[in-house]
């Protein structure tokens, strides 16, 4: 019989869109002025299509402007810094987001280093990243602010807890482990190079899996009550020659464990676009020098 809590990241993603949603609405009758985001996408890869229209339907229920810009496989860095300089100066322009991957001929660094900070709503400029592990006011990543909502609609006081993440990728694992420290729990970071994962793994109140890797975690890794936030996609065979989704943690195993835990698909859910809405209309805040009570 299972025994942990699921986490519901559908129903806590609504309840984030909801908020962002009040948040427009008092900007607009406060000051006029309605939060926009803008969203590049460079290229025809499907996902990023489907992330592109997801991003603009969210951003217009939740009361925003939605920007969209689609350009050609075939354009030329110059052309797209060109178009970063002319959102970055936009008035109507809150948020700027770069849909990766980029095609070869464009330096990813580069288009992500020219986006202005305080618009820079995917929060991978470098000014970001550094005031994030500064413990200063930073526009923050959208998955990893995911992860601290999700873990803290079970367990909202973090502090003192120790938290495991295991990942260190500059989009997920280490941006995760910054906002697990600034909510004063102690962390520890681990990655392949790791020795005895699984010993670590069960000093774990909290155990974040970051790996890309199917059912890596398995259920006697898992601290008995623990709070598991699992971040993985893996596309694996399924029934009758159809793929399905899992996540790294082998879910039915951690699931008779853990005290509370995100399924996948449907733990994670929506939480990192309304984490991007919550971005953009903090964003939006920050460059009118309005109070966010969000
Ligand atoms: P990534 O850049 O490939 O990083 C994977 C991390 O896992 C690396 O730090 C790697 O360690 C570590 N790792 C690999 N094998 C390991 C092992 N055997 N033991 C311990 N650690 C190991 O991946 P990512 O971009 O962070 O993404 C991680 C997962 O999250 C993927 O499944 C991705 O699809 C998913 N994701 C989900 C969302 C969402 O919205 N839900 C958003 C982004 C990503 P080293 O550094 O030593 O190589």
């Amino acid at each position: 019989m299972a025994g942990a809590k699921i986490i519901d990241g559908k129903a806590i993603a609504a309840e984030v869109r909801r908020s962002v949603a009040a948040q427009v609405e008092a900007m607009k009758r406060d000051t006029g002025v309605t939060p926009g985001l803008a969203v590049v996408l460079v290229g025809e890869d499907p996902a990023s299509q489907v992330y592109v229209r997801n991003k603009a339907r969210q951003t217009v229920e939740a009361g925003m402007k939605s920007f969209e810009h689609r350009l050609s496989a075939l354009t030329s860095e110059a052309e797209l810094l060109g178009l970063i300089d002319e959102l970055n100066r936009s008035r109507d322009v809150h948020g700027i987001l770069v849909q990766l991957p980029l095609p070869p001929q464009i330096d990813t660094r580069k288009v992500i280093e020219a986006i202005e900070p305080a618009k820079d709503v995917d929060g991978f400029h470098p000014i970001n990243v550094g005031r994030l592990s500064a413990g200063e006011p930073a526009l923050v990543p959208c998955t990893p602010a995911g992860c601290i909502v999700l873990a803290k609609s079970v367990q909202p006081e973090l502090r003192g807890l120790e938290a495991v993440v295991i990942g260190r990728s500059n989009i997920v694992g280490k941006p995760v482990a910054q906002l697990l420290l600034a909510e004063n729990a102690t962390v520890t970071v681990a990655h392949s190079k790791t020795r005895d994962l699984p010993a670590l793994c069960r000093r774990a109140d909290i155990l974040v899996a970051a790996i890309g890797k199917a059912e890596f975690v398995r259920g006697e890794w898992v601290k008995p009550g623990a709070t598991v936030i699992d971040v993985g996609i893996n596309r694996v065979a399924g029934e009758g020659g159809k793929s399905r989704i899992v996540g790294d943690v082998a879910f039915d195993e951690a699931v008779k464990v853990a005290g509370a835990i995100t399924p996948v698909p449907g733990g994670f859910g929506p939480m990192t676009i309304a984490c991007l809405m919550l971005n953009t209309v903090r964003a939006a805040c920050a460059l009118q020098r309005v109070k966010a009570d969000i």
